[in-house]
């Protein structure tokens, strides 16, 4: 180790307590220490903020952190804040905050006691916020979330979009660009919209070896055939997605009257609801929560044994994202999703009351969940390929980990009767 390694592994403990970084995070934030623009993939859970917490705790100056949640924003200023003696160090500049503690936010930066302020895109937009950014030293803006500067990825944030012309104008700051979405289009639409073709991309693997994956065709049977599975999985964690809440209260219901303890959850439920049935999914008094998509983002339950679509995502970004919540400790995960051709031609028709263009990327994004679906390829490999991501099928880490490579399907037979 070089002198400078040293210190980012001294830093790394100093702060977060940890004795190593985890995968690229060492390389990312060296490349962020050179001032470089830099972009960074990395799935879900992979440690992300702390590849731009960490550089803008040791540098000079503020790091602008852009990032589309609020929620998101306040549990990390927490968090920061938690490893200091000083509230100054993180801020949130936002909307609600009043006069006096815009004041105070400016004080502290301007000071250089804050070296993370987490800003929502749309404030920063804002001319004052602007000017003054303009008279204090950035170290760094950070885009957390990127992909919402895309309309292929799976949360389009219009927003996003002015970002880089007023990063601009704060001069000549080094850009970091992170997500946890994949595809070669999105990351393309990144680079693009950020204008950074010149950054170092960072890229770590999205394989999840421990998962299964399983299609299977849906039929009249489905809610027999959930039954039978969940009863195989006895006292074992897992979700269950439908597509729209009345599903979602009735398949919860069917569970319930055959013995299987499970709670519904959606965005049609009260605040309270939700809150309790999420409490007791995480507290283990329930096994099985039904639920609309609504339910997961900042779930990080690591037992989850088993995720199952009722009906098809809507693209293979959010299969990943939805299934990705198995097996987060490293154990069993089966994600099982059913299939029928009826409920691609029903997403279809919700997608048809939207704007053209929209409507052209969803049908275009539901086509790969189809291919998905009837591939008999190994389905790891047709995943992570959409991803941009080789996967050796024959040696990969979990290559025999899904239906198709189990029981590969005759298809050859079919077509060898055509042919005599
Ligand atoms: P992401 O934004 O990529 O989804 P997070 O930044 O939320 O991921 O980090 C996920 C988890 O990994 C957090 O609980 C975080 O504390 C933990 N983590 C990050 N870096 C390390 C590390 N070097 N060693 C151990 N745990 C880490
Ligand atoms: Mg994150």
């Amino acid at each position: 180790m070089n002198s400078n390694e040293i210190e980012i592994h001294k830093e790394l403990k100093k702060y977060f307590g940890f004795s190593q970084f985890k995968g690229l995070q060492e390389q990312v934030i060296t490349s962020i220490l050179d001032k470089k623009n830099t972009f960074v993939i990395m799935p879900t859970g992979g440690g992300k903020s702390l590849c731009y917490q960490l550089p803008a705790l040791i540098q000079e100056g503020t790091a602008i952190v852009v990032s589309p949640l609020i929620a998101l924003m306040k549990n990390q200023v927490d968090a920061i804040r938690s490893l200091s003696s000083e509230n100054g160090i993180a801020h949130v500049l936002n909307s609600s905050l009043t006069k006096t503690e815009i004041a105070q936010v400016k004080k502290d930066i301007s000071s250089g006691l804050t070296k993370l302020l987490y800003v929502a895109p749309e404030s920063l937009t804002k001319e004052e916020y602007v000017a003054f950014l303009q008279s204090v030293p950035i170290s760094f803006v950070a885009i957390d979330e990127a992909h919402c500067i895309s309309e292929w990825g799976h949360d389009f944030r219009p927003e996003y979009r002015n970002l880089r012309s007023i990063i601009k104008q704060l001069g000549k700051v080094p850009i970091i660009g992170l997500t946890a979405t994949a595809t070669p289009k999105v990351q393309e639409d990144i680079l693009k919209n950020l204008d950074m073709s010149d950054a170092n991309t960072f890229k770590a693997s999205f394989n999840r070896p421990n998962l299964y994956y399983e299609v299977r065709t849906k039929t009249k049977s489905i809610e027999s055939d959930i039954i039978r599975f969940i009863k195989q999985h006895k006292g074992k964690s897992g979700i269950i997605y439908c597509l729209s809440r009345k599903k979602v209260e009735s398949i919860a219901e069917v569970l319930q009257v055959n013995g299987i303890s499970a709670v519904p959850y959606h965005a049609g439920l009260d605040a309270k609801t939700r809150a309790k049935h999420q409490d007791m999914f995480l507290m283990e008094d329930v096994d099985v929560v039904v639920a609309t998509i609504a339910f997961g983002m900042g779930i990080d339950k690591p037992d989850v044994r088993f995720v199952i679509h009722h009906d098809i995502p809507k693209s293979l970004e959010s299969y990943y994202q939805e299934t990705g919540r198995a097996g987060r400790d490293g154990g069993e995960g089966h994600c099982l999703a059913y299939y029928s051709y009826k409920d691609v031609e029903k997403l279809e028709k919700f997608m048809s009351g939207k704007p053209v263009a929209e409507q052209e990327i969803g049908f275009a994004l539901l086509q790969e969940v189809v291919a998905y679906a009837e591939t008999s390829m190994s389905r790891r490999k047709f995943l992570l390929h959409y991803f941009g991501e080789e996967f050796d099928s024959e040696t990969g880490e979990g290559a025999d980990m899904d239906d198709n490579v189990r029981n590969p399907k005759n298809k050859i037979e079919a077509k060898d009767q055509v042919v005599k």
